[in-house]
């Protein structure tokens, strides 16, 4: 389609899951008749302005006031398929219920990022992401519709990994950037001629801002002799909204199924392209739990031009940064204020915490360094094991646990302060 066209059956649908919303969710009808509009004020795409934002924050909370999927979801349950579960930034799990049609269109348009990135139905896809609650799971079934061969192995140990790559051959992978990295290394420390004895000839990756850095890109490429492609999702949207054609020019948005705006952060006017701004995504067909102007916290650039594939659809340039102190470790979403009730009910421990982030062999690794109260006699190792089993729980991630003596970490005021990542700049090359 060409842009007005796309324009048009993006507003259509927009006004029906406008009118969806309002009628079916407690929670829309609630926040816009506190904005003072309603669906009727949306005459043209750029009416979506009088339509107030939500934050992460607002779908943890209505999930906490209606359990377990909150006033938002806009259909009774017993239209609700699916549900992927995040741990969200506060350790409390959030849940995104899919219909069975949101499904089915998820999948329908994995499958169509995966074919802009050229899988073809000869390929063999091996799918190494989370396989457990999380969204990124269901997107292997894209790779299915196509036809390809599809490996369902999640995230394994490496040495299994490449055992299936060397054994089943697959052609396509997709995983994290740092892990794409780390995993070509072990390959090659192995003994494995990755070139040689491993197929991939494309590799996707998300959850990083390592996909878009074209350092990172270009090593991971000559490590593996792999194209590799970027790709972007949110548990609250989708596996994937965004991924690159063949092209490697930006990431395609899904701008049949969302529209995606970049803000300026002080005035929350549109920005142009190429200027950096917050994207926020408004689902228009999903009824399970329609996103309606989901602030991401994502800063990003955007290009709108053709792209040589011939596509349309506008492309992000990759991440520039957070809205928020949110740190990336492992491709998994961490506030560092998440950390601090464990630290503070653990009578064990002073209080004091220091977060510690450090890349080993391309992969992150967070310690939390503690101290133990004075009066704590026990072995530090039992209480080292027992902080990171509590932290576990809330992060997603097992991060090392230091336990020092009462008086040893800085005394910052300063909320940053108590954050050392070691990791340079992430967001950029
Ligand atoms: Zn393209």
């Amino acid at each position: 389609m060409n842009r007005d066209e796309l324009e048009a059956f993006q507003f259509k649908h927009l006004k029906k899951i406008l009118n969806h919303a309002y009628a079916n969710s407690e929670f829309y009808r609630g926040s816009f008749k506190k904005a003072g509009v309603s669906p009727d004020d949306v005459k043209t795409l750029s009416d979506l302005d009088k339509v107030p934002t939500i934050l992460k924050e607002d779908i943890r909370k209505d999930q906490e006031t209606k359990p377990p999927l909150g006033n938002m979801t806009s259909v009774p349950e017993d239209d609700v398929v699916y549900i992927s579960v995040s741990s969200g930034s506060t350790g409390i799990p959030t849940a995104s219920p899919f219909t069975f049609q949101d499904f089915e269109d998820f999948i329908d348009f994995e499958a169509r990022l995966f074919y802009s990135s050229g899988m073809r139905k000869n390929d063999r896809y091996c799918h190494a992401l989370n396989m457990s609650l999380f969204i990124g799971g269901p997107c292997v079934l894209g790779a299915q519709k196509i036809g390809a061969l599809s490996i369902h192995a999640g995230t394994i140990p490496s040495e299994r990994l490449l055992r299936i790559m060397t054994q089943f051959q697959p052609t396509v992978t997709w995983t994290t950037p740092s892990y794409a990295w780390y995993l070509g290394e072990t390959a090659e420390k192995q003994g494995i001629d990755v070139g040689q004895d491993i197929a991939i000839r494309k590799i996707f990756v998300a959850g990083e801002p390592g996909g878009s850095i074209g350092a990172t890109k270009k090593r991971i490429e000559q490590l593996w002799n792999a194209d590799v492609y970027d790709y972007y999702g949110l548990s609250d949207v989708f596996g994937a909204c965004a991924g690159e054609c063949e092209e490697k020019a930006g990431l395609h948005f899904a701008e049949d199924h969302m529209i995606v705006e970049v803000l300026d952060l002080k005035t929350g006017e549109p920005v142009d392209e190429n200027e950096e701004g917050e994207m926020v995504l408004t689902t228009v067909k999903k009824m399970a739990r329609p996103m309606i102007r989901f602030r991401t916290g994502d800063l990003v650039k955007y290009e709108i031009d053709k792209c040589a594939c011939g596509r349309t659809h506008k492309r992000l340039m990759g991440i520039c940064g957070r809205t928020d102190d949110m740190l990336i470790i492992k491709g998994v979403n961490v506030l560092p204020s998440s950390v601090e009730p464990i630290i503070r009910e653990n009578k064990k421990l002073s209080g004091e915490y220091r977060l510690v982030i450090d890349r080993v062999n391309h992969l992150d690794v967070l310690t939390v360094e503690v101290e133990g109260t004075d009066n704590y006699k026990g072995d530090p190792k039992v209480l080292e094991r027992e902080v990171q089993c509590d932290l576990r729980s809330v992060l997603g991630i097992t991060p090392k646990v230091t336990v020092y003596k009462d008086g040893t970490l800085p005394r910052e005021t300063h909320k940053a302060k108590r954050i050392k990542d070691n990791r340079g700049d992430i967001w950029k090359a």
